[in-house]
């Protein structure tokens, strides 16, 4: 991770730089060369109309030697670093500020001429670069400007500056781009390896804990505070270690809880059955203890089909066969599954449904399991001679059913664990020994999976009532 990480980073860099560089010394350098050219060709064809409206006229109307004309020509060559011509229409060459021996004159019969001069070479420019009709040895930027005497061009004024002369400008200016460019380059380099460490170490530290919680050790946290994306990251893995942690310490009570709400049973089964074989309890008194261990058999039969209904529902999601039935006539036929313990304790139901029929679009079986357990525990909590209401009403295009008791009730800090496995609250405990925690938690599993809710209000001492919600059938919908 380290290697690659920072390999790519400079190896990036690398790449960047080297491109940087390439587009300097081809797209930068040609266009500060032409840049300058051109320029320097404004430059001089200023300096060469100046010429041909002054010296050169002047000349030409006889105001000015020829003399002189040389003179003021070989100064501003000189000045211009250039040299400067005065070329009849014939291509013969009148002045050379660097040489006053080749000017055509009276007294010159070898005087220069250009092969094959014409002006219509420029083109539309004013100037050109080359060896201007083979005349110099090397590349020259040359630029020209008419000389006109009486309407008439009487001859040209050309100036020409060797390219080479002109690059070296241009070079001086690229020298400075380089070094900008360069100390750009290693300001961003310094940031860069400031940015590298700000992030890297953090970014290790997050693989090292990553790793711990790979191999199943969710101690250790990150311990990074910071308010940018790896802040977040670093709190988003320490919140996942927690939960994790959680997880498995709910795997491990969970664990506990089965293995001590199975032991207690066969203890007392096997000690039963020990004491009857070998005589401790005799034969007259056996029916009693027949009578506990069938008790305890059905408690661990219980207790193993809520685990295992639980376990289909965490596990598979729980697949849900839905169908159109009357919760009303469910409730009248689950309520009197308790007939007897009802009547046993003097209680009644006290029914309070919405109309005759009320049709739901539910799972029937599993509604039938959450009807039971919340009147199973209705019956068991309540407190002797009392009444059940269960109630059904149809509520922003729901069914609401209720399930309410005038029994123990359930602290306050209580409330919000009797949906967890295998909890009892201290109140109950010693009201139902058959009792396995597991009722509310499948209830609750088989409502979420409803994607419906269910609640409740209780008040300790008081009772306690149970709410939840089911869709509607398309035809109550309706009507
Ligand atoms: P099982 O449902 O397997 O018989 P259980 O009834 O003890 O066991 P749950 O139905 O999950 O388990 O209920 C969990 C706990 O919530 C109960 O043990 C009890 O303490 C409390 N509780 C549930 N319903 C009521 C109620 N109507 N009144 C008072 N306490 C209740
Ligand atoms: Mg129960």
């Amino acid at each position: 991770m380290k290697s690659t990480l920072l390999a790519k980073v400079i190896l990036n860099y690398i790449l960047f730089l080297s491109i940087g560089f390439i587009i300097l010394c081809t797209f930068t350098q040609h266009s500060l060369n032409a840049y300058t050219e051109n320029r320097e060709a404004q430059r001089l064809y200023r300096e060469a109309t100046q010429v041909a409206g002054n010296y050169a006229r002047n000349y030409f109307n006889s105001e000015l030697s020829l003399q002189d004309f040389q003179t003021q020509m070989e100064s501003l060559g000189q000045y211009l670093s250039a040299e400067i011509w005065i070329v009849d229409n014939q291509g013969d060459i009148l002045l050379d500020s660097s040489d006053a021996s080749i000017g055509k004159n009276a007294a010159n019969a070898n005087f220069t001429t250009l092969d094959g001069f014409d002006t219509s070479d420029f083109g539309n420019s004013y100037y050109m670069t080359g060896k201007f009709y083979h005349s110099f040895p090397e590349k020259m930027l040359s630029v020209y400007s008419p000389v006109t005497s009486n309407y008439r061009v009487k001859s040209y004024v050309m100036i020409h500056k060797p390219v080479s002369v002109i690059a070296q400008n241009s070079n001086g200016m690229m020298n400075i781009i380089f070094y900008t460019v360069g100390l750009i380059a290693l300001s961003a380099l310094f940031f860069l390896i400031l940015f590298l460490l700000d992030i890297y170490r953090p970014i290790r530290l997050l693989t090292a804990t990553a790793k711990s919680y790979a191999s199943g050790d969710f101690e250790p946290r990150t311990g990074i505070s910071r308010n940018d994306e790896v802040g977040y990251l670093a709190k988003t893995m320490d919140y996942m270690a927690t939960e994790l942690n959680t997880l498995e310490d709910d795997q491990r009570k969970f664990i506990s809880n089965v293995s001590h709400d199975f032991r207690s049973p066969l203890t007392s089964i096997k000690g039963y059955v020990e004491a009857m074989m070998d005589g401790t309890i005799p034969p007259e008194m056996q029916e009693k203890y027949f009578n506990i261990i069938l008790f305890e058999t059905e408690r661990l039969a219980k207790l193993t089909q809520g685990i295992l209904d639980l376990n289909q529902f965490g596990h598979r999601g729980m697949m849900l066969d839905l169908s159109d039935f009357d919760i009303n006539r469910m409730i009248k036929t689950t309520i009197l599954t308790f007939e007897g313990t009802c009547s046993q304790k003097g209680l009644s139901f006290d029914l309070v449904l919405t109309g005759q029929e009320l049709f739901v679009h539910a799972d029937m079986s599993k509604i039938q399991q959450v009807l039971y357990n919340l009147i199973d525990n209705a019956t068991k909590f309540s407190h002797p001679n009392n009444s059940i209401k269960i109630e059904t009403s149809m509520k922003n295009e729901k069914a609401l059913i209720s399930v309410k008791d005038y029994g123990i009730g359930i602290p306050a800090d209580s409330i919000k664990k009797i949906w967890e496995r295998f909890y009892k609250t201290d109140l109950s405990r010693g009201r139902d020994k058959r009792g396995t925690g597991l009722g509310l938690a499948i209830v609750r599993e088989i409502i979420q999976a409803h994607k419906e809710h269910i609640n409740v209000i209780s008040t300790e001492g008081v009772g306690t009532e149970f709410l939840f919600t089911l869709p509607l059938a398309q035809k109550e919908v309706q009507s």
